[in-house]
């Protein structure tokens, strides 16, 4: 029966290998039968739900017999405003991957050619296959994403490039000056889609708002952005899609009508106007990589510099051992082996305290191995 359903699946999704998401705290206290469990594993915030996303949806739940608003009218508003673009280029998503998989679909098909970096983030890959279209992989230049290599591999098939920045799983990070020359030189018939989950995490003077101001001057220019990382909302699914108004209208025929919960609008309208929130989100986001990269330093490990809300350490030999010992001990974080970096783990940046519990928990697993 397998191989007869395998056989019906369209050609792309049966080479596919589902999403590994980071292993859920409940899981691991099933498995193990741990009670204190710390999850490092999934790049989320840290800091617990903002206040008024909270009261937001507590006001939103008196309504929950009814739809959601399909257009998401009140969050595009906020968006407009707070970002200084026309609500017509925003398309909403059911967390940012619902806007990478909707990108894919509408503009790629079985003869076309995607770009993305080796390391990159692999939604694209699935998404790429999914759809039965072509992965064309650049190799990475310092764990990063190489805009040279990628112009090199543009062909008349190319569709699509990803990119994200920060990229994730590595936190390397392009500057504003170079993914300005980039987008100078990438045809207009080929679509950059610019991931930004992650740069929110970076200094205000670090962190203009130029690449959504981008999509004025590149209407090849997608920008992607969650509620799932700084803003502290994984859980309830949402994120947004900067473009020209045209792409945003085609994205917009081939989503789901209700793709935003009630409860996500309302918590992300909310959250956009907790400035204290994110302000406490990158405090703690700073102090916590500085706590980290020191113990590193400290243990003599290497790790990629990162501008994310996690980092990537190198044990120099195989990591399964070290991230099995770190889960029995209560500890969950990334392994690297399915992005081929089997000798690195991705550590998310927690509360203080969550970091010292990976901490003490690491030493104890170094002096065993
Ligand atoms: C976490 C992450 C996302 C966001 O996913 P959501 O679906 O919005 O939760 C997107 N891109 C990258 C690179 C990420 O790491």
């Amino acid at each position: 029966m397998n191989q007869f359903f395998l056989t019906l699946a369209n050609a792309g999704v049966r080479g596919l290998s589902p999403y590994q998401a980071g292993k859920p705290i409940d899981e691991l206290k099933r498995e193990l039968g741990l009670t204190d469990v710390v999850k490092l594993a999934s790049n989320e915030n840290p800091l617990g739900l903002s206040a008024k996303a909270e009261v937001a949806m507590v006001k939103a739940m008196a309504d929950l017999t009814r739809y959601p608003d399909a257009n998401g009218f009140t969050l595009k508003q906020r968006i407009s405003q707070i970002y200084g673009v026309d609500a017509k280029q925003v398309t909403l998503g059911n967390g940012s991957n619902d806007l990478l998989e909707l990108i894919a679909h509408t503009f790629a098909s079985s003869d076309d050619e995607i770009i993305f970096s080796q390391y990159a983030f692999v939604v694209y890959q699935l998404a790429t296959q999914a759809i039965g279209a072509k992965a064309v992989v650049t190799p990475a230049k310092d764990w990063g994403n190489d805009l040279d290599a990628m112009l090199a591999a543009i062909t008349e098939r190319t569709k699509l490039i990803f990119i994200a920045n920060p990229n994730n799983p590595t936190g390397t990070y392009l500057q504003p000056e170079q993914l300005a020359n980039f987008l100078a030189k990438v045809p207009e018939n080929v679509l950059v889609v610019l991931d930004e989950a992650y740069i929110e995490y970076l200094a205000d003077d670090e962190n203009p708002q130029q690449s959504i101001a981008w999509t004025q001057d590149y209407p090849n220019l997608l920008v992607t952005r969650t509620f799932s990382k700084a803003f502290g909302l994984a859980g309830l699914r949402v994120g947004f899609c900067v473009a020209h108004p045209a792409v945003t209208d085609l994205l917009n025929r081939v989503r789901q009508p209700f793709n935003c919960s009630a409860l996500a609008l309302a918590a992300a309208t909310a959250v956009l106007d907790d400035h204290e929130y994110l302000k406490r989100t990158r405090a703690m986001n700073d102090a916590g990589m500085t706590q980290l990269c020191a113990e590193f330093d400290a243990q003599g490990l290497a790790y990629i510099p990162s501008k994310g809300n996690f980092v990537t350490v190198d044990f120099g030999k195989p990591a399964a051992a070290i991230n099995q010992a770190l889960l029995e001990r209560g500890v969950i974080v990334r392994p690297l082996a399915p992005y081929q970096m089997p000798n690195h783990l991705r550590v998310s940046i927690g509360t203080q305290a969550e970091n010292d519990t990976f901490i003490t928990a690491l030493r104890a697993v170094l002096a065993t191995q």
